[in-house]
């Protein structure tokens, strides 16, 4: 007869300390199985088989093994669809209890919606808890209980019930618990090859990060040139890190490093309250904004050949790393969004293909504050210039000539719009589908 056992499902969360379900799968007493599983719907978009962030996760999978070897035991690791995978444990195993961490995308919402349905059908209980975020759904809210929708306020709302509630006393230890993990040999962890993916031996950002970075962030954050802000995004995105240790970390050294992390909740609880925002702008009438949505001066943006040098260097940083300062995405969103008239939802897919640290909330938010057509946005008429933001924030060059190297030479192209006139164009267009 096969023994009873509890799994514990990773998604986002893909570390072996401070992890919320985690920790409370390996406190009830059956012995925990950790699973991962590749899920081939998500794999299958990803066009790009190259794509850096199946080599993070199975990285983060390794290191995960190792420190489950020295314990006696073992990651399961599958591949395919998770209704499908769900079906073969469930004939393996005999599963008292699934065990995972909340996930609030659509896509996510709906396929545990029916990983839960499955399992409940064959008495297996479904347990998810919430440990990405401090807050979640419906826990900040305003004073009629309504969801936020502007930022100042919500993080004020946010930063009241982190003390109220001493929220940051809260840890989910793992290690202590690590007798409890079922006891087996290692089983091997699928290679990227047969996961359908092409090694690429990328360098991924330290998950380490330094005091000075965060003490100094207010001051050094807008300089791309300045290796001035924590990297940590990609190890944010995959929960390599713990959420709640960086919000201690951030409120013992720098309140506007904290302010970024509540920003990344915002987003989430935007997304989770109105998945419009998925397909539409946020507020309805920005859909009437007639782009121009010219196909060659959108390859142009993507390459990092506009002629405008800051925008230039941010695309090609995000092109050979995966990443892009966050000055430098706020101007090349304003510049395709407003310079080129390209819809919002063309420049998001293509960070989405992209960032390393992409996160469909605030990938999302982000680019729909930039486009002005987001809850919180910057207004419309409000059009970077990106000139005299490279003057500001990169005025020696530093960060422009090492992504740009041809530039002020005959080789680097001309600007592909005029500043005063494209700005006043995205004005014209932008009050005409606003006004009506
Ligand atoms: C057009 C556009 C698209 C963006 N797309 C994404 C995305 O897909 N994923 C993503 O995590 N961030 C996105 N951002 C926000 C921000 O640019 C990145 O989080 C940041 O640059 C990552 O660098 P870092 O890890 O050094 O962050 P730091 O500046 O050190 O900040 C620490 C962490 O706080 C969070 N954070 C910081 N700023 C924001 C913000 N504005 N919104 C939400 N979270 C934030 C991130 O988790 C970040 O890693 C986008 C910004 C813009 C303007």
């Amino acid at each position: 007869m096969k023994s009873k056992i509890i799994i514990f499902w990773f998604r986002r969360d893909l570390r072996l300390f401070d992890n919320a379900g985690l920790s409370t799968a390996l406190q009830h007493g059956l012995p925990v199985i950790p699973l991962f599983l590749f899920d081939s719907d998500i794999l299958e978009k990803l066009t790009d088989k190259r794509d850096k962030r199946v080599g993070f996760i199975r990285e983060a999978l390794v290191k995960m093994q190792e420190q489950l070897t020295e314990w006696r035991s073992s990651l399961l690791v599958k591949h395919g669809k998770p209704l499908n995978v769900w079906k073969q444990l469930v004939n393996d195993f005999d599963i008292s209890a699934v065990y995972t961490n909340n996930d609030y995308e659509p896509y996510a919402l709906q396929r545990d919606a029916g990983v839960q349905a499955f399992l409940e059908s064959h008495g297996i209980a479904f347990l998810s808890l919430r440990d990405q975020v401090i807050f979640e759904k419906d826990d900040v809210r305003t004073a009629s209980e309504q969801p936020y929708t502007v930022f100042t306020p919500y993080k004020k709302k946010w930063k009241q019930k982190l003390i109220e509630n001493n929220t940051l006393s809260l840890a989910y230890p793992v290690a202590p618990h690590n007798k409890n993990f079922w006891q087996h040999e290692p089983l091997p962890i699928p290679s990227l090859k047969e996961t359908g993916f092409t090694p690429t031996h990328a360098d991924f950002p330290s998950r380490e990060i330094r005091d000075e970075i965060i003490q100094k962030y207010h001051l050094q954050r807008d300089f791309p040139g300045i290796a001035g802000t924590s990297r940590i995004g990609v190890h944010v995105r995959f929960g390599t890190v713990s959420i709640r240790d960086l919000v201690k970390r951030a409120f013992q050294l720098n309140e506007t490093w904290l302010d970024e992390l509540i920003w990344r909740e915002f987003f989430m609880m935007i997304l989770y309250h109105f998945p419009h925002v998925q397909q539409r702008s946020f507020r309805e009438k920005y859909d009437l904004i007639e782009w121009r949505n010219n196909e060659n001066e959108y390859e142009r943006w993507c390459a990092g050949e506009t002629g405008y040098p800051l925008v230039d260097a941010g695309m090609r940083e995000l092109n050979q790393t995966g990443f892009m300062h966050n000055r430098v995405r706020m101007v090349t969103a304003s510049f395709l969004t407003k310079h080129l008239l390209i819809d919002w939802r063309w420049g998001e897919r293509y960070f989405a293909e992209k960032l390393l640290d992409y996160d469909l909330s605030a990938n999302n938010g982000n680019w729909q504050w930039a486009a002005g057509t987001g809850c919180d946005a910057a207004p419309y008429f409000r059009v970077f210039n990106p000139v005299t933001q490279q003057e500001k924030f990169d005025s020696d060059f530093i960060y422009v000539k090492k992504w740009v190297p041809e530039y002020a030479t005959t080789a680097y192209p001309e600007p592909i719009v005029e500043h005063k006139f494209a700005r006043q164009r995205a004005i014209d267009v932008y009050s005409r589908a606003v006004k009506g």
